[in-house]
């Protein structure tokens, strides 16, 4: 392929940030600090393996997801509890925090909303860091495992990929029926999962992922939210998924209440302030 004259001045161009962060409103991590210093844990949700389980979560309680037995990996949906058409914005979050998210990280809601659902407050793999290959963990790259991808890569039918897990659980925890559940199931975080894109084809990849029995995500509600967490038929997501072939684990999900007092001169985060008038 021809290349115009000025190709390498073209690409030498140096990359501006799309968002810059300094214009983010900052999370008061004294704050979050003073929340999680006297937990009093009101609930648990066990999310056995290949499958997903719902939680109910208010505004200024902390749920925190852990690994138990082995690694395992969790796609998250969030939704506001009262308004499900108002969900977690995995794209955006992406665009604000970048491709995997970590303690002071926020996950933002679907417009017109764009607030923060939630704030991570703990992260037990933290340490992890981007690697040599480009991966990190958590991510908010990939979408969730799906039936309909792999009927269209391999053919055949499989029933416990994450988005039918989360379909489910939605569908039992609401008393609706599946098709009705299955449009609220969007973009997920990717709990635990080491994945990044090759730098050579710019490819998604995936790899074992670091965590091991007794490793948290910790998030403060920042409003009153569902959740619905699978525990992915990729189990440590090393090899493969759609299948029942990888090893798996179940993930807990608890719940907390905050410290005593820790809540005062707090509020929820009102939805964005643009007023949607779009100009006309
Ligand atoms: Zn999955």
């Amino acid at each position: 392929m021809t290349q115009p004259p000025d190709a390498d001045a073209r690409r030498a161009v140096a990359p501006v940030i799309c968002y810059p962060t300094d214009t983010l409103p900052a999370p008061d991590m004294a704050f979050y600090g003073a929340v999680r210093a006297g937990l009093t844990k009101v609930g648990e949700v066990t999310v056995p393996a290949r499958e997903a389980r719902c939680a109910e979560i208010r505004a200024g309680q902390v749920f925190r997801i852990t690994s138990v037995e082995g690694p395992q990996v969790g796609d998250l949906n969030l939704w506001n509890l009262s308004d499900l058409s108002e969900r977690f914005f995995s794209g955006k979050t992406r665009a604000l925090h970048g491709t995997h998210v970590t303690t002071g990280e926020r996950l933002w809601s679907s417009f017109p909303h764009l607030r923060p659902m939630a704030t991570i407050t703990a992260d037990t793999l933290g340490w992890y860091g981007i690697d040599g290959f480009g991966g990190s963990v958590h991510d908010v790259i990939g979408t969730r495992c799906d039936p309909y991808t792999h009927n269209l890569l391999s053919g055949g039918q499989y029933h416990h990929c994450c988005h039918s897990n989360l379909t489910r659980a939605l569908a039992d925890h609401l008393g609706i029926p599946r098709a009705e559940a299955e449009p609220h199931i969007h973009d997920v975080l990717n709990v635990f999962m080491c994945t990044g894109f090759t730098r050579d084809t710019g490819q998604y990849f995936m790899k074992a992922s670091p965590v091991r029995p007794g490793d948290y995500l910790e998030f403060f509600a920042e409003i009153d939210l569902l959740a619905c967490l699978s525990a992915c038929p990729g189990g440590d997501c090393s090899s493969e998924h759609s299948s029942d072939t990888a090893a798996c684990h179940p993930l807990l999900i608890e719940v907390f209440d905050p410290a005593p007092g820790s809540l005062d001169g707090w509020s929820s985060p009102p939805p964005n302030g643009y007023d949607r008038s779009h100009g006309a």
